[in-house]
C-alpha cells in the first residue's frame, strides 16, 4: 500500500515552521509500516530549507521516505497536469495531491487517531468506523471472507 504522510501535526506536534516534539509512536509506527512493505511518501507543505529539516529529522531517527512531495523519487515538480478531459491544466506545485492508497494527516476529517490505531487500521485493512465497531461490539470489523462463509465460519 502507498501511504502519504504529513509532517507537522502528524509526525511531530504542530510548531511550524519549528519542529515540534514527536507525536508518540509516530516514527516507530512508520518504521513498522515500512517493515511490513508499505511505501511511505512524505507529503507536506514544507518547501526548501524547512522541508530539508523535516527530512533530516526523520532520517536521524532511521526513517527514509520512498519519495518526498512526489509520487516517485526524482519525479519532476510538474506544473501541468492532465484534467479529466485529457487537457493540460496548470496546477500549483504547492497544492499537488500525491497518488496514494491512504493519507495520514492531522487535518483529515475526524482528526488524527493515535498511531497505535493508525497501525491497526492499515495492518487490519479496517475503516475507522469498522475498527471502532470491532472495538466496542466485538463484531468482526469486516465481512468474513467468502471462504469462511462457505465453510461455516463467522
Ligand atoms: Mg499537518
Amino acid at each position: 500500500m502507498t501511504i502519504a504522510v504529513d509532517f507537522d501535526g502528524t509526525i511531530v506536534e504542530h510548531r511550524y515552521p519549528e519542529i515540534g516534539e514527536e507525536i508518540p509512536l509516530a516514527i516507530h509506527t512508520l518504521l513498522q509500516l515500512q517493515a511490513d512493505h508499505h511505501v511511505l511518501i512524505l507529503w507536506t507543505v514544507r518547501r526548501g530549507r524547512l522541508l530539508q529539516e523535516a527530512i533530516d529529522y526523520c532520517r536521524r531517527r532511521g526513517l527514509e521516505f520512498y519519495a518526498v512531495n512526489a509520487n516517485y523519487p526524482g519525479e519532476p515538480a510538474a506544473d501541468l497536469a492532465t484534467d479529466d478531459d485529457g487537457q493540460k491544466a496548470e496546477v500549483s506545485p504547492s497544492c499537488r495531491k500525491i497518488t496514494a492508497d491512504v493519507y495520514i494527516d492531522d487535518r483529515s476529517l475526524g482528526g488524527l487517531p493515535d498511531w497505535g490505531i493508525i497501525y491497526e487500521l492499515i495492518h487490519g485493512h479496517h475503516s475507522l468506523a469498522g475498527y471502532y465497531r470491532h472495538l466496542y461490539t466485538h463484531k468482526p470489523a469486516s465481512k468474513p471472507s467468502l471462504w469462511k462463509r462457505l465453510l461455516g465460519g463467522k
